[in-house]
């Protein structure tokens, strides 16, 4: 299990158990009503929402979440609306004026906190399936999603996407078995992923292809990146079982223009695979807009 998947449960299981703590709140409501003598801060104070199981969660799930910020902003939002609803109703009930409208305004509290709960719940189960379940990194679907972002916030300062495919994968599985070709797979992914900046990305594009996208200031900078990348990889042994397994890959480098559609990065990117291929493999093919190409191997 991958770690964004295990953060991605932890959250998840993280969620059901403070909205269980809000169940066990509305038990203390009942009670707080019955017996009028008991102090309860987490159901009279102004800052009530802080004081509950629920509101020490959310807290902190706002410092720490990053994908779904929306989602939890808008759950605290509701959160507080059921914590001043609730004390509105004690309010009024102390005050021998309960309303239908109070019970109303807090049974609409309460729906509309559940639904926003339901509503990050479903992102966060998306999010589960954005993430390859072998190697732990992002998937396509991803890259897709972030580009335009990426690109508008980065392209300035140069931004390069590497496309490789792992040469003559096929044989590996065949020579050692799909299993050990798993964990070739997954050591290729350890290893670069790790391999790369903080701020850069390595996606599974699909089989034994994956994409770096990665920040130069020009071609040369991006080439000695991708060279390094490669060697990286071609000098690592990958333990499987009881085999020491090498594996080299072909890479298409192009860099990202402002504005460019992801898809046409993408044809660019692929074209100088598919020539690096044919040129004898374990390279890093450069191309430019015009299409012009360069090999850089050894
Ligand atoms: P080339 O150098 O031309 O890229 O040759 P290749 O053998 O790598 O290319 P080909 O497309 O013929 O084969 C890719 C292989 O990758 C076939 C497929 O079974 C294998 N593959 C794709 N995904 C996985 C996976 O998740 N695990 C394993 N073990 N193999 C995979
Ligand atoms: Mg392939
Ligand atoms: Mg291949």
């Amino acid at each position: 299990m991958n770690r964004k998947f295990t953060e991605i449960d932890e959250t998840i299981r993280e969620l059901n158990a403070s909205t269980d703590a809000h169940f066990k709140w509305l038990v203390k409501i009942l009670r707080f009503i019955a017996n009028h003598d008991i102090d309860l801060p987490e159901i009279t104070c102004d800052d009530a929402h802080q004081r509950c199981e629920f509101g020490h969660w959310i807290n902190t799930r706002l410092q720490e979440e990053r994908e779904g910020k929306n989602f939890v902003l808008d759950i605290s939002k509701k959160h507080i609306r059921v914590h001043q609803a609730c004390r509105n109703i004690i309010t009024a009930i102390n005050d021998k004026c309960q309303t239908d409208a109070v019970f109303n305004v807090f049974e609409q509290s309460l729906l509309s906190f559940t639904e926003a709960l339901t509503t990050y719940k479903v992102h966060l189960l998306q999010l589960r399936t954005s993430y390859d379940a072998l190697t732990g990194l992002p998937l396509r679907r991803i890259l897709d999603e972030s580009f335009t972002s990426m690109n508008n916030e980065l392209g300035a300062e140069g931004l390069y996407l590497l496309l490789l495919d792992v040469d003559h994968f096929k044989k590996v599985n065949d020579t050692y078995g799909h299993l050990n070709g798993d964990i070739v797979l997954r050591s290729l992914a350890m290893n670069m992923s790790n391999n790369i900046r903080r701020s850069e990305s390595m996606y599974r594009y699909g089989g034994e292809e994956f994409i770096v996208v990665m920040h130069a200031k020009d071609d040369r900078e991006a080439v000695t990146i991708a060279e390094r990348l490669r060697h990286d990889i071609a000098e690592l042994d990958m333990v499987a079982g009881e085999h020491i397994i090498r594996i080299t890959f072909t890479a298409g480098l192009t860099r990202i223009h402002p504005d460019e559609a992801l898809r046409e990065v993408l044809e660019r990117a692929d074209q100088a695979l598919y020539i690096g291929k044919k040129s004898g493999r374990n390279c890093t093919q450069l191309i430019n807009q015009r299409l012009e190409t360069k090999k850089f191997s050894g």
